[in-house]
This record gives structure tokens, C-alpha cells and sequence, in this order.
């Protein structure tokens, strides 16, 4: 299997990277490929702009996504992305690692969404989203960490459910792009942590990754179950 990790920690004494290493450690182990994009270390350009097109569709008004399917076709998006969108499509599984910033991707990760997973590529408006998405075939999971404890996101928590947090990211990114998802791995308030719990979080993470074969994806509704303004039809809770 090979296996993408894109990490998005500028520090290589971060947990975040003992996160990545273990991975790295941990799926060489099994003799699986893994190919990872250090977002940082690569000084990953994270605003989408026009210097991502080499050619124009229209050279006088900017429409960001027809001009990623118009590049797409032509095969002119920069260089940069282009790299990134071949590590995507030769991955069986794609590993997103990062810290929880405003509940949501660093800005170097969500630039990374924004500029690689683009129009004509991972998705398009012909159908080809959700699991008829453009990357179908593939996993996707979450590795992550956050500053405050668990109690906090729980359903009563003041941060509302890490379900509801990870939403947008899990159902509406990558299962919108094709990828099934598996549960995220979160490790909660880190820096709080002792030195062994810290210990104990990478093993158990560790563990979570030798065991991933036999896991299913999380389960999200199939398009067949929407109807008209796509809303889920009646008899489906969401
Ligand atoms: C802009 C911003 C927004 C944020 N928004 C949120 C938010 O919305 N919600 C939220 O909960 N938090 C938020 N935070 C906090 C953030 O999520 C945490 O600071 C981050 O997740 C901690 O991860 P880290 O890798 O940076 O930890 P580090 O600070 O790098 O590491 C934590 C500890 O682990 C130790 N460590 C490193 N390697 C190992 C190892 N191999 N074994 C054992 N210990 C090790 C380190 O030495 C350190 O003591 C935000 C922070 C910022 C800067």
C-alpha cells in the first residue's frame, strides 16, 4: 500500500511530528510506501491565486474553478500542484496530520485542500462528488491534536462534538471528494499531558494504524439518498 501523510507542522520537535514518525515508523514496518509532504519544510505556497494557472480560460475575469477544470484538461495548473495531485492519486491511503487551529486546518493545510484538491481533479459538478467523487478508491484519515481536553468537545462540551468539529473536514472535504473516511485519531490536550501519557498516546496511535485494514470507514450517506435541493429523503436520519 503506498501511503500520503501530509503533515503541517513547522517544528521537528512537535508532537505533531513524533505523530508523522510514528506513522512512518509504523506502516514501513508492515512494508507499506509512505511518501510525505512536509508542508512547511517544503514552504508549501498556501494562497490560491492566479499564479497557480499557467494558461487562462479567461485572462480578464478570475473564475477560480473554471479555471482549475480548464488547467486540469490542459494539464497547466503549476507545477507545485500538479506534484501534490500525483502523490494523491498514487495513494491508497492519504494521512492528513496537523494541530486544531480555530477548529478548523491550519492555514498551510488549507491551502493545501484549496490548490490540490480543485475542481476537474477531485471533484466537479457533472455528478462526480461525494462517493461518485473524483478520488473514489482511496482512505483518508485525520490525525490530529488539539490544545483543550476531550471534555470539551463532547456533546455537551463548550467546543460542541469533535464530530460536529471535524464535519466539515471529513464529510464536506474528503468524503466530498470520494474518499472514504476513516475515524479520526485525535490526541487531546498534549501539551497537558504528562511525559508518559504523551508515550502511551503515540503508542496507542501506533496500534490504531496496525489495525486500520480491518476498520470501516465512518458512514456517510451514499448521493442515492438525497433528493430534490439535495436533502436526505424521508425513511434516512441524518
Ligand atoms: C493559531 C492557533 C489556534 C489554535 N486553535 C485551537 C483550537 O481551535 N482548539 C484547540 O483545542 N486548540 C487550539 N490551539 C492549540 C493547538 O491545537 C495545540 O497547541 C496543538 O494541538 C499542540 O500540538 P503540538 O504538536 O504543537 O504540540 P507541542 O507543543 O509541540 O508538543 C506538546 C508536548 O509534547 C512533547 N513531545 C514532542 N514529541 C514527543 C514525543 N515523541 N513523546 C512525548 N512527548 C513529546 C513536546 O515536547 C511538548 O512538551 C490553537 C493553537 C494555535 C497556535
Amino acid at each position: 500500500m503506498k501511503v500520503l501523510i501530509v503533515h503541517a507542522h513547522e517544528e521537528p520537535r512537535s508532537f505533531n511530528a513524533a505523530m508523522k514518525n510514528t506513522a512512518i515508523r509504523v506502516f514501513e514496518e508492515m512494508g507499506h510506501t509512505v511518501v510525505v509532504s512536509d508542508l512547511y519544510r517544503m514552504r508549501f505556497k498556501a494562497v490560491a491565486d492566479s499564479d497557480d494557472f499557467l494558461e487562462r480560460k479567461d485572462r480578464h475575469i478570475l473564475v477560480r474553478q473554471a479555471e482549475e477544470r480548464y488547467s486540469t484538461n490542459l494539464g497547466t495548473l503549476a507545477p507545485d500542484i500538479l506534484e501534490e495531485q500525483r502523490k494523491v492519486l498514487d495513494c491508497q491511503l492519504l494521512i492528513l496530520q496537523f494541530p486544531l487551529w480555530w477548529f478548523s486546518l491550519p492555514a498551510v493545510l488549507k491551502g493545501w485542500v484549496d490548490r490540490v484538491l480543485s475542481m476537474g481533479f477531485a471533484y466537479d459538478q457533472e455528478g462526480r462528488w461525494y462517493d461518485h467523487g473524483g478520488l473514489k478508491g482511496r482512505r483518508a484519515m485525520l490525525s490530529l491534536t488539539t490544545g483543550d481536553p476531550e471534555s470539551c468537545f463532547s456533546p455537551r462540551g463548550i467546543h460542541g462534538s469533535m464530530d460536529q468539529v471535524l464535519w466539515p473536514i471529513q464529510h464536506n472535504t474528503l468524503y466530498h471528494c470520494g474518499f472514504e473516511v476513516m475515524a479520526p485519531f485525535v490526541a487531546y490536550a498534549v501539551a497537558r499531558r504528562s511525559q508518559a501519557e504523551r508515550e502511551a498516546l503515540l503508542q496507542a496511535y501506533a496500534i490504531r494504524l496496525r489495525g486500520l485494514d480491518g476498520e470501516a470507514p465512518l458512514a456517510f450517506h451514499p448521493l442515492e439518498r438525497y433528493g430534490d435541493g439535495m436533502q436526505l429523503k424521508a425513511g434516512f436520519e441524518p
